[in-house]
C-alpha cells in the first residue's frame, strides 16, 4: 500500500515533502556524517537547528521580542500542570471547559489552587462555545484558560473570551499555525506538535516573558518551571533534539507555502468541501453549532451506529483511514490539519456521497 489519507487526529499527517528531506538526510545531515537522532545537542549543527526553529515560527506567528518561544516536552498534558505552577500567585485562575481537554487542565490546576469553571458546554456534550462576551471572571483570578480548538468535538472559538483585563493562557495544540494569529491577546499560547506541526514528543510554549518567574508555586519541579528553559534557551537538558528538526522543516514549509495568511485560504477551502456536504447530505451529519465549527477536526454521525462502523471500516479499505470517532463520542471525525492536501477531502467527499447512494 502506498501513502493513505490519514484523517488522524494526531499523531498526524504530515508534509510528504518534509518526510523526503527527512529520508534523505537521515543517515548523513548536511556533511556531519551522522543522523540528526544521533548528534550532541551542544553540537554548533545542532545549535543551527534549534535557532531556526525558533527564528521561524517567530517570523510565521509574527511573535513580539517580549515573548519567549520554549520547545518543551512532556506533552500538552503537562503543561497542564506547569501553567498553575508558573503563573497561580494568588491560588486562583479562571477556566472555561468546552471539552476533555480543558476539563483535564481545570482538574489538574486543582491540585495547585483554586480553579473555577467560569462557562461550559457540557450542557449539550461540548458541541458549542459558550458566550465568553461577559463572564463572572473573579476579581484576583490569576489567568483566563482556554482550549481554543477542541480537537474531540471539533469546536473552536471564534472570538476570544472577554478576560476582564486577566491573562489568557491557551492550549491550541490542534490549531497551531492553522490560521494568523494575535500573539498580544495571549498571556500564554502553547500546544503539543502531533496534532498540525511535528512527531509527538514536543510541546512549544510561546509566554510574556513577564509571566516567566522565579516566584512559581513552592515544590515545582526544576523542569517545570518556565524559567529554567527561558534562561537556557530550552537547552536545559537535552531537548527533543529529532522532533525540534521536524518542527523546523514544517516551518519552512509553511512559509513556502505562504505563511499562515495561505494555511487558513488552504484549511478554509478543504473545511468547506466537507461542512457544505454535510449540510447537503440526507445520511451524514455534522454534530456542532455551526457557528462554532472547528476547521480542522470535523466529527460527524449518520446516526446508527453499525452504519458508522460499516462507514469507517469501507473508508479504511479505500484508504481514507483513522475515520473513527473519539473513543468518548462515536461516529466519526476527519482531521483535516494543515498538512491533509485538498484532493485527500474532496476523494473523502465523494467516497462519502458513494457510500450515501449505497447506503440509501
Ligand atoms: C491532543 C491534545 C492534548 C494532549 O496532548 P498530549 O501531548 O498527548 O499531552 C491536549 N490538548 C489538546 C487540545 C489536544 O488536542
Amino acid at each position: 500500500m502506498g501513502r493513505v489519507y490519514n484523517f488522524s487526529a494526531g499523531p498526524a499527517v504530515l508534509p510528504e515533502e518534509v518526510l523526503k528531506e527527512a529520508a534523505d538526510e537521515m543517515l548523513d545531515y548536511k556533511g556531519t556524517g551522522m543522523s540528526v537522532m544521533e548528534m550532541s545537542h551542544r553540537s554548533k549543527a545542532y545549535d543551527n537547528i534549534i535557532k531556526e526553529a525558533e527564528k521561524d515560527i517567530r517570523e510565521l506567528m509574527n511573535i513580539p521580542d517580549n515573548y519567549k518561544v520554549l520547545f518543551l516536552q512532556g506533552g500538552a498534558s503537562q503543561q497542564f500542570a506547569a501553567v498553575p505552577m508558573n503563573l497561580m500567585k494568588n491560588k486562583k485562575a479562571a477556566y472555561i471547559i468546552t471539552g476533555q481537554w480543558a476539563k483535564k487542565a481545570y482538574q489538574e490546576a486543582q491540585k495547585y489552587g483554586e480553579a473555577v469553571a467560569v462557562a461550559s458546554s457540557a450542557d449539550k456534550t461540548f458541541s458549542y462555545i459558550p458566550d465568553c462576551s461577559d463572564l463572572d471572571i473573579p476579581e484576583d483570578a490569576d489567568y483566563v484558560y482556554i482550549c481554543e480548538n477542541n480537537t474531540i468535538y471539533g469546536t473552536k472559538f471564534w472570538t476570544l473570551p472577554n478576560t476582564k483585563g486577566k491573562d489568557l493562557v491557551a492550549d491550541v495544540s490542534s490549531c497551531f499555525l492553522s490560521e494568523p494569529v494575535d500573539v498580544t491577546k495571549y498571556g500564554v499560547i502553547y500546544g503539543g506538535v502531533q496534532k498540525n506541526i511535528g512527531p509527538a514528543g514536543v510541546v512549544i510554549s510561546i509566554i510574556r516573558e513577564d509571566l516567566i518567574r522565579d516566584d512559581v508555586l513552592p515544590g515545582t519541579p526544576t523542569m517545570l518551571k518556565w524559567k529554567t528553559q527561558a534562561d537556557a534557551d530550552s537547552l536545559y537538558n537535552t531537548p527533543p533534539c529529532y522532533g525540534i528538526y521536524i518542527c523546523g522543516k514544517v516551518f519552512k514549509w509553511i512559509k513556502k507555502m505562504g505563511g499562515l495568511e495561505a494555511m487558513k485560504v488552504h484549511n478554509e477551502k478543504k473545511a468547506k468541501i466537507l461542512y457544505d456536504f454535510l449540510d447537503e447530505s440526507k445520511l451524514f451529519k455534522g454534530t456542532v453549532e455551526k457557528k462554532d465549527r472547528s476547521l480542522m477536526n470535523v466529527p460527524f454521525v449518520t446516526g446508527d451506529e453499525e452504519l458508522d462502523k460499516k462507514f469507517v471500516a469501507e473508508a479504511a479499505a479505500e484508504g481514507f483511514v483513522n475515520l473513527k470517532g473519539h473513543r468518548t463520542v462515536g461516529g466519526m471525525r476527519a482531521s483535516i490539519y494543515n498538512a491533509m492536501p485538498i484532493e485527500g477531502v474532496e476523494k473523502l467527499v465523494e467516497f462519502m456521497r458513494k457510500f450515501e447512494a449505497e447506503n440509501a
